[in-house]
């Protein structure tokens, strides 16, 4: 691919954008307007799974099912050619009632998935694993680099500015910036980024609250999950514990009803907690978008753009699905998931209203 693309947004999706086209032999700029990784893929809990998978449509499970199987490979090869370790690892998710165990099971059944069903009534499904977020960022910054792509930092991109159905730059912080083609992945902010030339993509923040406290060893033995409450062992003895769904907006901020509420929920799997004080709580936004359906692909009328945004509450789960996609589209290559929940256009703005 003897092209050159500008990405907006260095979050998970954008560093996997830039990887991929740049294993194609593209020449990558990817703008970022604060630090590489510090928003919502830095945020995240790195469940590599939906919570409760046969709650969603197939537009949402394709494409996490997807990214699930592209996963290990994606983790090892990042491990193995920077250093850095993502700490991938199949650590199972017990899935606490309340459950629809008769939907759970036949949802496991007809994907594909192994499960266990617990004497408590709870569900194992052994397959789900996890990263660490601010190690899978670290590893695809020095990928990106080290496959030769520039990363600007403090270059907030501002303007797309159109001639004769294309884009021909962006005008950022740092100046003018022009390519052959150019991908918002900017993650929540993606809609605003593109303003009028938005064409539906309707992905607005959705706001999530974690905490995360430090046990000596891992005190469970994976992933735990109550309805949409869940608790993560990382290797080192660090819990997480999230999160909170809430529409309030481009505010970043904290509160302590939040954090009150996730541990009184957290203390009942984890009796513990109750008596512990978080070492960190933070809040990151989702770029959230109508039925968890991300926008993949080409813009309807400007043949040079694309966009990679809107995988709200599974967007590193969805990460190398999502960039398969686009890399097909931008390569006319056949696609081997039916892509078009994805399509750029495709969300009605009545639908868009609604989230
Ligand atoms: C609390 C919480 C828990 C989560 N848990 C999970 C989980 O367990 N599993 C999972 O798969 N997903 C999870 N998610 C969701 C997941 O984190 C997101 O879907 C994913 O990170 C989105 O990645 P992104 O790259 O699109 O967005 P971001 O990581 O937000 O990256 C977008 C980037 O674009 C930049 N940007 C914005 N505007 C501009 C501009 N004008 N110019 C240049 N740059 C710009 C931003 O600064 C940012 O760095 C969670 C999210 C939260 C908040």
């Amino acid at each position: 691919m003897s092209t050159s693309f500008v990405i907006a947004g260095a979050g998970a999706v954008g560093l996997a954008t830039a990887e991929a086209l740049l294993r194609q032999g593209a020449a990558v700029t990817v703008l970022e307007r604060n630090e590489v990784g510090r928003e919502s893929s830095w945020a995240g809990g790195g469940i590599l799974s939906p919570l409760c998978p046969w709650d969603y449509p197939d537009a949402v499970t394709r494409l996490a099912l997807r990214g699930m199987a592209l996963f290990p490979a994606w983790a090892e090869r990042l491990l193995h050619e920077t250093g850095i370790d993502p700490e991938f690892e199949a650590s199972g998710m017990r899935v606490f009632a309340p459950l629809d165990m008769s939907s759970a099971l036949a949802w496991c059944g007809s994907h594909g998935m192994r499960c266990a069903t617990g004497a408590d009534g709870s569900l194992l499904l052994p397959e789900v694993a996890q990263v660490r977020n601010p190690r899978l960022l670290q590893a695809q910054r020095a990928m990106v680099e080290r496959l030769g792509g520039r990363i600007v930092e403090q270059c907030a991109v501002q303007k797309l500015n159109v001639e004769g159905g294309r884009v021909r730059s962006v005008s950022a912080g740092q100046g003018d910036f022009t390519a052959d083609g150019f991908v918002i992945a900017g993650g929540a902010w993606s809609s605003q980024l593109l303003g009028e030339l938005a064409a539906g993509a309707a992905i607005k923040p959705i706001r999530g609250q974690m905490l995360l406290f430090k046990f000596p060893a891992p005190p469970l033995p994976h992933i735990y999950l109550q309805q949409d409450l869940y608790l993560i062992p990382r290797r080192d003895g660090h819990v997480l514990v999230g999160s909170t769904l809430e529409d309030v907006g481009f505010d970043k901020s904290t509160t302590d009803e939040a954090r009150d509420r996730l541990v009184q929920r957290a203390a009942v799997l984890l009796p513990q907690l109750a008596d512990m004080q978080p070492v960190r709580h933070w809040a990151g936004l989702r770029p959230g978008s109508p039925g968890n359906i991300p926008t993949i692909g080409r813009h309807p009328r400007l043949q040079n753009l694309y966009i990679n945004s809107g995988h709200f509450r599974y967007g590193v789960t969805m990460a190398p699905a999502g960039v398969e996609i686009l890399l097909n589209e931008i390569e006319g290559r056949e696609q081997a998931l039916d892509v078009s929940p994805y399509r750029w256009g495709q969300v009605a703005d009545e639908t868009a209203k609604r989230i």
